[in-house]
């Protein structure tokens, strides 16, 4: 009944995962899950109150704009000045977005032809890959390795998949492991795609979660980035808006008129109300990110501190909220902390084969939680 290309597609982990869990709860387990990527933390009331005044004006109930309304567009440009340095026309050099999700989804469609390259990080965001196979590409995984420190090795990919490749993705800070890119790394891509010919897509959702006073950069910052790529942003992690779905594409005006045009036959923009609620959250105090990383930051320790009373050797990430554990083997293991405690973690072979080795824990969940999820663990001697 599916077409062939529904069997390339990747087996959807959390779907099984959820399922396990049901499976758990129907027997009254009590579930910590750690392991979805949505902020347990509300919207902040700003930005609910001006998506409701905004909702209720007859203005803003018909088909949007498919860039985005220029107001918004606007307020994308002048928080990027401000937070990154980066200079974009608001009229040419910034998209608005369902979420980071739909420019990553649809992107290939645009420069991809049956056959042809794309570099996706692994363990990585599953959507570059599903993107990719949708646009009848194929992935070259670039594996993310402790010895690498979690970034792409360049030099390692062969010439003839360069030759042949129209996109590279990188994701700084980075979902799953929770690294973030050294000094130089957005300079060697710039080099890498101008050398080969490559679209560069810069993933940035985490930019605004990061700790001990690390502050994330922009791939746009580098010189030569806007030549070459474009970045993927998103208000679901900064602003705990993964639920209203908007984000936006910024840079390279050609790139992005590539990924417009396919947008505009597949969907018809963001309800205006949420847009302008956007402006609120963009252009308002940023003071409830600085509230939320502390939270984060304050779970981050108590997880890390836990996991490594257990035994297990982590890393202290600054930035993203998730937590990559090294263990042997990760299904075994996510299986046993679901169905002998009561927690959600996701297997790190769900992000990809050299996600092996690891699971990604996600501090979405209160101290309290963390806490009761390590003296679990400690019960089941690891
Ligand atoms: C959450 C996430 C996104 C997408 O989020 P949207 O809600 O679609 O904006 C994109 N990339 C990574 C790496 C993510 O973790």
């Amino acid at each position: 009944m599916y077409a062939l290309r529904m069997s390339n597609l990747p087996p959807y982990l959390f779907a099984r995962i959820d399922e396990m869990k049901a499976e758990q709860q129907k027997k009254g387990v009590d579930i910590i899950d750690l392991g979805v990527g949505d902020p347990d933390l509300a919207t902040p009331p700003h930005i609910v109150e001006s998506l409701c005044q905004a909702a209720k004006n007859p203005e803003n109930h018909h088909y949007p704009s498919y860039v985005g309304m220029p107001a918004y567009r606007s307020a994308v440009a002048d928080w990027y000045k401000q937070r990154f340095g980066v200079t974009l026309d608001a009229g040419k050099e910034v998209v608005a977005l369902m979420g980071s999700k739909d420019g990553i989804a649809h992107i290939a469609e645009a420069f991809v032809n049956p056959g042809d390259y794309v570099l996706a990080p692994s363990p990585g965001y599953p959507v570059y890959r599903t993107g990719t196979l949708f646009a009848e590409g194929r992935v070259h995984e670039m594996p993310l390795t402790r010895k690498n420190n979690f970034i792409p090795v360049l030099a390692d990919i062969p010439k003839d998949v360069a030759k042949n490749a129209k996109i590279i993705y990188i994701n700084y800070p980075n979902n799953p492991t929770a690294a973030i890119a050294p000094d130089g790394f957005y300079r060697e891509v710039v080099d890498f795609a101008a050398d080969n010919d490559i679209v560069v897509v810069s993933d940035n959702a985490y930019s605004e979660i990061a700790f001990d006073g690390y502050r994330a950069p922009s791939f746009l910052e580098t010189k030569g980035a806007m030549d070459v790529g474009i970045e993927m942003h998103s208000l679901s992690k900064t602003y705990n808006m993964t639920g209203w779905r908007i984000g936006m594409a910024v840079g390279n005006t050609e790139i992005l008129a590539g990924l417009g045009r396919v947008k505009t036959n597949v969907d018809s923009g963001v309800f205006n109300a949420v847009q302008h609620a956007a402006i609120t959250a963009l252009r308002g105090s940023q003071d409830c990110v600085k509230e939320a990383c502390a939270i984060y930051q304050e779970r981050r320790d108590v997880l890390i501190t836990g996991m490594r009373s257990l035994g297990f050797d982590v890393p202290t990430p600054k930035a993203t909220f998730y937590v990559w554990v090294p263990v042997n083997d990760c299904m075994a293991f996510s299986a046993k902390l679901l169905n002998e405690a009561g927690i959600v973690a996701t297997p790190g072979v769900g992000f990809g084969a050299s996600g092996e080795g690891y699971v990604r824990f996600a501090i979405t969940r209160p101290v309290a939680r963390i806490n009761e999820a390590i003296e679990r663990m400690r019960r089941l001697n690891l």
